[in-house]
Order: structure tokens, then sequence, then C-alpha cells
């Protein structure tokens, strides 16, 4: 394998709806400052019908070039289609290093390439770095459980893939009118030729909130004493349109599934809201919430150690304060209805 053939970072643009997820837009982030060090083109592959239109999104959020495969045969995503794009366009143009989101998509998607390509894959990477001389890229991940970080590299093989979890890059602020370069491909691709069909879309019908995207997490911990009393933090999260978050040690009591752990082994979330209910503050656990917008904590403690990463501290018993603020949120939530219905 010659090195020298192989240039470029690579973000693969993940469609969500109408719009390019939000993840995407974090790898170009992510993907500019590994090409601005490598000093080299910081690429974005988008796949679907009618998506050329996103290609001016992806330059305004540092991308040099955008391939586009925009054919009514990438509508939903397939694995084979898209795998077949995207294997086309790294034979054609061969990048040295590329980045997927770690979503249902990216990981699908990463590890049907890296079956074809002779190369490996990082799984849920996240932290990011390359070595400017040689451009190998160091791919971090917790790993045995989240004891240590290790750093993984694809020394022989290019391109070099990970995928990264989402909500740990930072997307750059958009450049409006920044532009670029859009390259049109296309595949010859028969519908008959692939062998998966999307018959139907089912839209979840669930009322609850998804971590990942919840602007208002309520999460508990330990101090909550039992599963029984968790139920305070489902109410709390009901009554403000909120998600339930957890630490470990409550997913390993087995008081809710591990898809709620919040922390270096669980999701890393965002939300704008984040209230840490009977729990001390790990640092397990800070890493995957520390960027909330408003940390609000309540604890029994004062020397709690959630206190020191939080905008709001209450100290006090959950189970006294959890219920007030309940009954303070509803009542807030009706006088506000019933302001409506007069106006209406
Ligand atoms: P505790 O530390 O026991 O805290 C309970 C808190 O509740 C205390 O501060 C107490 O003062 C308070 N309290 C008690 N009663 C009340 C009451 N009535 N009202 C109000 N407050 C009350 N943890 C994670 O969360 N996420 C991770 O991803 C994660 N990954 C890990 C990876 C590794 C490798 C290791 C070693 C650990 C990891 N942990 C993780 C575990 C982490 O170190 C902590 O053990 C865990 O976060 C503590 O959970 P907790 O805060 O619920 O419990």
């Amino acid at each position: 394998m010659d090195f020298k053939e192989y240039n470029g970072v690579w973000v693969f643009i993940e469609v969500k709806g109408e719009k390019i997820a939000p993840v995407s837009l974090e790898l170009l982030g992510a993907g500019r400052k590994l090409a601005d060090k490598r000093g080299c083109e910081l690429a974005g592959i988008i796949i679907g019908e009618n998506i050329k239109p996103l290609a001016k999104t992806a330059f305004e959020y540092g991308a040099d070039t955008v391939y586009a495969y925009d054919q009514p045969i990438f509508k939903q995503y397939r694995t084979e289609p898209y795998m077949r794009a995207l294997l086309d366009c790294c034979s054609k143009y061969k990048p040295e290093i590329i980045l997927y989101g770690a979503t249902p998509t990216g990981k699908d998607l990463a590890s049907a390439v890296a079956t074809d390509l002779p190369t490996g894959l990082t799984a849920d990477t996240t932290e990011l770095d390359v070595e400017a001389e040689t451009g190998l890229l160091l791919a971090s991940r917790p790993a045995f459980g989240g004891n240590i970080m290790a750093t993984i590299l694809c020394k022989k093989y290019r391109p070099q893939m990970a995928t990264v979890r989402a909500k740990v890059m930072k997307a750059l602020a958009p450049q409006t009118g920044r532009t670029g370069k859009l390259i049109e491909e296309t595949i010859s691709l028969k519908e008959e030729d692939i062998r998966t069909k999307v018959l139907e879309i089912v839209k979840e019908t669930t009322k609850t909130v998804r971590i990942d995207e919840a602007d208002i997490i309520v999460a508990g911990g330990k101090g909550l004493g039992s599963a029984d009393g968790f139920q305070l933090i489902h109410q709390l999260a009901e009554t403000l349109g909120g998600a339930v978050g957890a630490t470990r040690d409550v997913v390993e009591a087995g008081w809710i599934d591990h898809a709620h752990q919040i922390g270096q082994t669980g999701v890393t979330v965002t939300p704008k809201i984040y209230f840490a209910i009977g729990l001390s503050g790990a640092i397990q656990h800070l890493v995957g919430m520390k960027n909330s917008g408003l940390i609000i904590a309540i604890n029994n403690d004062p020397d709690a150690p959630i206190f020191q990463a939080c905008h709001y501290g209450i100290v006090g018993d959950a189970f006294e304060i959890v219920p007030l603020l309940i009954e303070q949120f509803k009542k807030a939530v009706s006088s506000k209805e019933e302001s409506y219905a007069g106006e209406v």
C-alpha cells in the first residue's frame, strides 16, 4: 500500500430528516482541526436523494469539498447502496482518514465499509488527534470497562477509519457564505440488485423522551435508596417533559436500563437543563454531563462533589425537595394553560 496516494480527511455526512445530523456537524469541526494540522483538505461525503443543497451547510461548517451521491436509490438508508457509494468514492479519491458518527447508521455503514476495504475501524472514539508528519490518526476511547483510555492506531493500512460519539466533539461556528467545491458522483445501481427493501417506516410512539435528544434531563443516583424511591426521578421528568438519566450505580442496582446511564461508560449528554438528584458527582459521571447548559443539584451532603460542578445547588433531602418541585412545576404548567385558555 503506497501511503502517498492517500490524502485528506473525510466526514461521512449523515442526513436526518431534511438536515445534516448534528453529529456530522460536530465531526466537521473535529475533522477541520485534523486537516489543518495535517495541512490537507477536509471533505464531506453525502449520500441520499435531493441532498445536494446540504453541501452549502457543510461548507459553512468547515468542509472544503463535498462529494455528493444524489440518486433516488439512496432515498432511505440501506447498508448495501450506501456502502457501494462510499467504496466508489474511496477508490477514486483515496482519503487518508474517514470519520463517521457513532450513530446506528454511522456504525452500520462504517463496519460494512471496513469489511470490504483492507483496513480497520476504531469504534466509539471520544478523542481524536493526528500526527502532522505521518498522518497517523490517534483515535482514543475508553477501554476495559472505562478503566483506561486506549489510543488505537492503524499503522499499516489506509484509509484510517473511526466512528465518533455524538456530543463529544464541538461543531465550529458556521461561517455564513463560506463555500467550497461540490463534486457530484453517481453509481450505476439497480433496485433489483439490492437485497434490502424498505417496506414501511414506523415512527416510535412511546411517550418517553430520548436521552440523547432531550432538552431537560432529570438524573438520579444511589441516594434515591431503591427502585421505588427512583420513581421520584421519573415523576419529575414526566412533569417537565424531560428524559430520565442515571448513574452507573443505579444501573448496576437494576433500577433502570443501561441506555439511561450517563458518563464515561454510558452516554454523553448536553441538555439545556440537567437535574442531578441524589448523586455524588463522581468524575466518571461528570464527564458525561458537565457541558450541560444549566446544572441543578440536590443532595443532602453539603460536601458532595456535585456541588463543585453545578450552577445551582440545593442541600437537602430529595424526598422532601423533589415533591415540592413537582407541585410547583405542575402549578406553573396549569396556570399557563389557563392563561392560554383565557386568550382563546
Ligand atoms: P453515590 O456515590 O453513592 O452517591 C449517592 C449520593 O446521594 C451521595 O452524594 C449522597 O450524599 C446522596 N444522597 C443520599 N441520600 C440522599 C437523599 N435522601 N437526598 C439527597 N441526596 C442523597 N458512574 C456513572 O454515573 N457513569 C459512568 O459512566 C461510570 N463509569 C465508570 C467507569 C469506571 C471505570 C469506574 C471505576 C466507575 C464508573 N462509574 C460511573 C461509577 C462512579 O465512579 C460512581 O461510583 C457513581 O457515579 C456513583 O453513583 P451515585 O452518585 O449514584 O452514588
